[in-house]
């Protein structure tokens, strides 16, 4: 027995033993701060969906669902797919079920990658995704996005540097969680001429793909020539339907590519979320036009914070989707997304994540931070009176 307290993780999984919104989230409680770190809504989403969840619960669909997801939730996902970007998926082995778009994008990267080869990653990235590469024992290589204007782009000639034969697979996330970015159809374009050049798959978290500004458009990657066969495309409720609780999340795709990630899937969690699947099905057929509000109703709060950031001296990046804007605060004089976080909750009673720790290259991306703005107009209209106060002198 040692009196110090052993590290018992095993090591391939040490360094992602905490997240920093953990850490914020507390921060916020105590400073009974505003949390625009974390992204999550705090309004439901359409009635309709939760009285069929509710009517499904008393109808006794409580217990396992088939492994795959209920034939109504898939055949839901394969003509709602249909319907937006042409692409024809059988429900019944090209659409898969998953405990959110979470258990997809692991079961994805266990089932198709081996360890030792590698996993592009284009940095910054969403959390989970290092974790699992990290669990499936394979490698992963990160390729920064660049600045381009106001926005972000991707660095095509770093990607294609970071091919090697050991490059199994590149996971893609547009719209993109943490800066907001759209990527672009030439960008999307450009992957893809190198995921076929090098015999790549291709995952592509689609999660935010309603969530586009301005009349942006998300092209998913799997409809561009020679990517159906390579693309595992990923999607979920949660941001589409304000319901991040319900972990309803699905993954399409060639049948012979969702047969490997079913095959890991099915011993992480079998399945899960019986009676939300129908509710889940019923909105992606009947709701859409609530999304569609959704999505405007996002569009008029990005333009609340970003005004406000601008107003607090802030450089304010990209803001084209998702609901996530990303702020430099080198302008007032900081300099460390770390420090400045850890201190805004007590300084003005707002919380934000930095940027720095959705990456492998913390240094070059210190002066950012992420600000969510999927909050209630109230909370968000207080949130950017205070941090308006940034740029007031003695804040
Ligand atoms: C929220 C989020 C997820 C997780 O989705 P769930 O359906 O809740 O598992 C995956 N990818 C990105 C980029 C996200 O922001």
């Amino acid at each position: 027995m040692s009196a110090s307290p052993r590290n018992r993780t095993v090591s391939r999984l040490r360094p992602f033993a905490s997240t920093i919104f953990a850490e914020m989230t507390a921060l916020a409680v105590e400073h009974d701060a505003i949390n625009l770190g974390q992204g999550f809504p705090d309004t439901d989403g359409p009635v309709s969906m939760l009285d069929t969840a509710r009517q499904a619960i008393a109808d006794g669909l409580n217990q396992y669902p088939p492994g795959p997801g209920m034939p109504v939730l898939r055949h839901a996902v394969a003509a709602d797919r249909l319907a937006r970007y042409g692409l024809d998926h059988d429900p019944d082995s090209e659409v898969l079920v998953t405990v959110g778009a979470t258990e997809a994008i692991s079961a994805a990267i266990l089932g198709l990658v081996e360890p030792g080869e590698e996993v592009l990653l284009i940095e910054p990235y969403y959390d989970s995704y290092a974790a699992s590469v990290a669990l499936a024992g394979a490698v992963r290589r990160t390729v920064p996005l660049v600045r381009s204007g106001e926005s972000f782009a991707v660095d095509l000639d770093g990607l294609r540097d970071a091919v090697t034969s050991k490059t199994r697979m590149l996971v893609l996330n547009t719209p993109h969680n943490p800066t907001g970015t759209v990527f672009t159809r030439e960008e999307l374009e450009a992957i893809a001429r190198l995921a076929c050049a090098h015999d790549l798959l291709v995952l592509s978290d689609e999660v935010y793909e309603h969530l586009v500004f301005d009349g942006r458009t998300h092209t998913a990657i799997a409809t561009l020539p020679g990517m159906y066969e390579r693309t595992v495309s990923v999607s979920s409720a949660a941001k589409t339907f304000n319901v991040t609780g319900w972990k309803i999340g699905w993954a399409c795709g060639p049948a012979e590519l969702i047969d490997a990630v079913r095959t890991a899937k099915q011993y992480m969690s079998f399945v899960g979320g019986g009676p939300f699947q129908p509710a889940v099905a019923h909105a992606l057929t009947h709701e859409q036009q609530w999304v569609r509000r959704l999505r405007d109703s996002l569009q008029t709060k990005r333009d609340v914070l970003y005004d406000a950031l601008v107003a607090a001296g802030l450089e304010v990046r990209s803001g084209g989707g998702t609901y996530y804007l990303c702020a430099d605060i080198t302008g007032i004089g900081e300099h460390d997304g770390i420090e400045f976080c850890r201190n805004l909750p007590a300084r003005i009673g707002v919380a934000g994540v930095p940027v720095s720790v959705f990456t492998d290259h913390p240094t070059k991306w210190k002066p950012l931070v992420r600000f969510a703005f999927c909050k209630q107009d109230q909370v968000l209209d207080e949130a950017a009176r205070r941090l308006r106060a940034l740029g007031k002198p003695g804040s």
